[in-house]
């Protein structure tokens, strides 16, 4: 058995050399640990004596030799590899032990040059990693001082290294490598060619690329840039095309993502029409139409004082009638996966307003992954120095799921109207209470921190809309903890209730819910938004 060890941080290397050497095990070396381990009185063999091949370029060149890939890459079980090694006289070497250039601690010193950071980027060390962990069945590859001890254990134990440990080491080595990858990458992605620091740059970890720097972020006094995905799911918001308008702002890209993501769960062709207006991240108002200009004057009857200054979104084509409709308002984002010449024409005379086509095609709604359906995998949000991640929220209720859980059952009116406010609800930040009828929502309360008041909120917006409640249904995105939000709703006017249920005192409020004479669905999901 062979071991070839070549580590930057020698911690803990000579005492691994000499258990290694006590097991029977060759050692081959690079030259700084090589001196290291010959002072220790081991024998080692120097890899450059190994391969006939000095080290070379100030150590650029060091293992980059067939001598030692054949021997880390050989399969063991192949004889067609065995003869090749001995065919060249290319010993195989069983245990690799690698550490690399310590990059991410030349870097995170304040005053490291552009050019010391390039001659920390190790080469041939983690060449060395890739290929014993690719080769895992057959070498044991240790990339970090901690995992000297228990290998050392196992193979004075076993004579061998486990399959399951040598996999482990494997996974390890992976990684490492690309953390240390990823850390060239984010150092170097914040560097201009003359070492200086781009805030900004064109690149972001290799995985994100800039659209476009932005006058300022939320606030005039934040400075912010605009970013996408290296490989954006089709019929994101980033694969909009912009035709005509003021260029798009912090917050035109964060409220026209908001309305783009709600309109488009309205499918086109089963739900029909849908109109999305949106502002400060929250739909004043969505509805289904005839046509688009009828989905968008129902939308706008919502609340019509908010939708000022809002951002429109179409999951159908705009044509003239709708671009005329939207035109009577004051807007700032229109957002659609086509518009008709004439609608663009219509739109021209609003030069300001920043029009976006965002193509559907291609987007598969029924798509067994979200990449097929178009949307964005995760939802990433940061907090401090962390991040948060999780599977988007793209749970779609089918009417099926449903528990009527009232006395009363509904019509197929009020189904209808329960799951368009569903539908709604998951895309107004909670609590969310929302109000609809008619395939319109009535009253939308966001953002508050107690469920009765969006509740109580939504019902004065309706009421300030001139718009009734009687007979109304809705959603609330998670469930009522006590009978109180229920009774809320219900003195408003409504008469079917959509919520998750799951509350420990469900028994109540569906006790309350029939006491009222109303019809309650429980989905069984919740859809916090934040
Ligand atoms: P030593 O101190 O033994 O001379 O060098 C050990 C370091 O060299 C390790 O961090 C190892 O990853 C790195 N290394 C091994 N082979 C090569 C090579 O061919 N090129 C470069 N740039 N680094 C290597």
């Amino acid at each position: 058995m062979n071991a070839l060890i070549s580590v930057s941080d020698k911690t803990g290397v000579v005492d691994l050399a000499r258990g290694l050497h006590a097991l029977g095990i060759g050692l081959l070396s690079t030259g700084g640990t090589a001196r290291l381990l010959a002072e220790a009185g081991l024998p080692v063999t120097e890899v450059a004596d190994h391969t006939g091949f000095p080290e070379m370029l100030d150590g650029r060149v060091k293992t980059l030799h067939p001598a030692i890939h054949g021997g880390l890459l050989a399969r063991r079980d192949l004889p067609a590899h065995m003869a090749a090694l001995a065919t060249h006289g290319i010993a195989t070497i069983d245990l690799l032990v690698v550490n690399l250039y310590p990059f991410e601690a030349t870097v995170a010193r304040a005053d490291c040059t552009l050019e010391e950071a390039i001659e920390n980027i190790d080469i041939g060390g983690p060449a060395m990693v890739r290929s014993a962990a690719k080769n895992w069945q057959d070498v044991a590859v240790l990339t970090d001082a901690s995992q000297y001890a228990g290998v050392l254990a196992e193979l004075r134990a076993d004579g061998a290294v486990s399959r399951a440990t040598r996999f482990a080491l494997s996974v390890a080595a992976f990684n490492r490598i690309a953390n240390y990858d990823a850390a060239i990458s984010d150092h170097l992605s914040a560097l201009q060619a003359d070492g200086s620091r781009a805030e900004f740059p064109a690149q972001s970890n290799g995985r994100f690329v800039k659209l476009q720097d932005l006058r300022y972020g939320e606030n005039p006094h934040q400075r912010a840039a605009f970013y996408r995905d290296l490989h954006p799911a089709p019929g994101s918001l980033v694969t909009a095309t912009q035709h005509q308008g003021k260029e798009l702002s912090y917050n035109n890209i964060a409220d026209a993502d908001a309305a783009w993501e709600c309109v488009r769960s309205f499918d086109a062709a089963q739900d029909g029409p849908a109109c999305v207006i949106v502002k400060h991240a929250n739909p004043c108002g969505v509805a289904l139409g005839e046509d688009a200009a009828a989905a968008y004057a129902k939308a706008l009857k919502t609340d019509p004082t908010s939708a000022f200054g809002g951002i429109i979104a179409f999951n159908v084509a705009v044509d003239r009638a709708a671009a005329e409709a939207v035109s009577r308002q004051f807007l700032e984002v229109l957002i659609a996966p086509a518009y008709t010449d004439e609608a663009r024409a219509v739109l021209a005379a609003k030069a300001n307003v920043r029009v976006l086509e965002i193509p559907l095609d291609g987007v598969d709604p029924a798509g067994a992954t979200p990449w097929a359906r178009g949307r964005n995998a995760h939802d990433v949000k940061r907090v401090g120095s962390g991040l948060l991640i999780q599977s988007a929220d793209e749970h779609v209720l089918a009417a099926a799921d449903l528990k009527i859980v009232t006395a009363r059952q509904p019509t197929p009116t009020q189904l209808a109207d329960l799951l368009f406010a569903w539908k709604v609800a998951q895309y107004v930040k909670s609590n969310a209470i929302v109000f609809c009828g008619g395939g319109m929502t009535l009253g939308v309360g966001a953002g508050q921190m107690s469920r009765i008041d969006s509740a109580r909120i939504a019902g004065i917006k309706a009421e300030h809309a001139g718009l009734s409640l009687q007979g109304s249904a809705v959603a609330s995105d998670a469930f009522f903890p006590f009978r109180d939000g229920l009774d809320v709703v219900v003195d408003a006017g409504a008469a079917a209730v959509i919520q998750p249920g799951g509350s420990v005192r469900d028994a109540e409020v569906i006790a309350a819910a029939d006491e009222r004479g109303i019809v309650m669905a429980l989905t069984g999901v919740r859809h916090f938004r934040h």
